[in-house]
C-alpha cells in the first residue's frame, strides 16, 4: 500500500485544483517560504479526519477553505482526495485502489467519501486503523513531534507501539464489548428488581 496521489481544490493556498503524484521511493516537496509545502501535509491530515483547527494551524475549521487573495475571490468549499494503491490489500477493502476524500463548505456542511460513496468519519478512521496512517498514526510526523514523543508519558508512547503492532482495532473492539457487557449487567439488574417486585 502506498500513497499514489493527492488532489487538492480550494484547500488553504490551493485555489486551483492540483494533483500531486507520488512514486516509489522518497519524494521531497521544495519551494520558497510560504509557498504551501506544509499545507500539503495539512491536507493529508485533514482528509484523514483531523478535527482540530489548531492542529491545522488555523483558528476555525473554515480557515482550511481558500480565503482569497488581492486578485482572487474566496472559494466556497475545500476538497482533498488521497488515492492509495491497495494492490497488497493492506487496507481491509476489496478495491485495488482506494480514494478517500473530504469536502467542507463555508456553511459548515461536510462529507467524507470512500471511493465516491459518502461515509462517516468513523469509516475513514476504521479503514486506516493499525496501518499507522490515521491522523493519530506515526506516518505523519509534524515539526516538534519527535521531541514530544521522546519526552512524553509512557502511556502516550505505548499508543504508538500499539498502532505499529496492529493491535489498536482489537483494543477498540474489547472496549466496545466491555461497554456492552456493563450495559447488559445494568439491564439484568433492573429486570431482577422488576421480577422481585412482581413476585
Ligand atoms: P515555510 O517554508 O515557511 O514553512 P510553507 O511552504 O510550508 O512555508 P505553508 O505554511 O504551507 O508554507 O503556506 C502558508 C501560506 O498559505 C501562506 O501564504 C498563507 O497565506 C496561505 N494560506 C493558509 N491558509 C490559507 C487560506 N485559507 N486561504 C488562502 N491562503 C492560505
Amino acid at each position: 500500500m502506498y500513497l499514489k496521489s493527492i488532489e487538492v481544490h480550494g484547500f488553504k493556498s490551493f485555489a486551483n485544483k492540483i494533483v500531486l503524484e507520488f512514486h516509489d521511493g522518497i519524494t521531497g516537496i521544495v519551494g520558497p517560504n510560504g509557498s504551501g509545502k506544509s499545507n500539503v501535509a495539512d491536507a493529508v491530515r485533514w482528509v484523514l479526519g483531523e478535527q482540530s483547527a489548531k492542529q491545522l494551524r488555523g483558528s476555525r475549521m473554515e480557515d482550511v477553505i481558500f480565503s482569497g487573495t488581492q486578485t482572487r475571490k474566496p472559494l466556497g468549499y475545500a476538497y482533498v482526495a488521497l488515492t492509495m494503491d491497495n494492490s497488497d490489500h493492506k487496507l481491509p477493502i476489496e478495491f485495488d485502489e482506494v480514494i478517500v476524500a473530504r469536502r467542507v463548505y463555508r456553511s459548515g456542511e461536510s462529507e467524507y467519501l470512500i471511493n465516491g460513496a459518502t461515509c462517516r468519519l468513523r469509516d475513514v478512521q476504521e479503514l486506516f486503523l493499525d496501518t499507522g496512517i490515521g491522523k493519530e498514526g506515526y506516518s505523519i510526523i509534524g515539526q516538534g513531534q519527535i521531541d514530544k514523543i521522546l519526552s512524553g508519558k509512557p502511556e502516550d508512547r505505548r499508543e504508538l507501539f500499539d498502532e505499529a503492532a496492529g493491535i489498536v482495532k482489537f483494543k477498540r473492539r474489547k472496549y466496545a464489548a466491555e461497554k456492552n457487557l456493563e450495559e447488559e449487567k445494568l439491564n439484568l439488574a433492573r429486570i431482577t428488581d422488576i421480577t422481585k417486585e412482581i413476585e
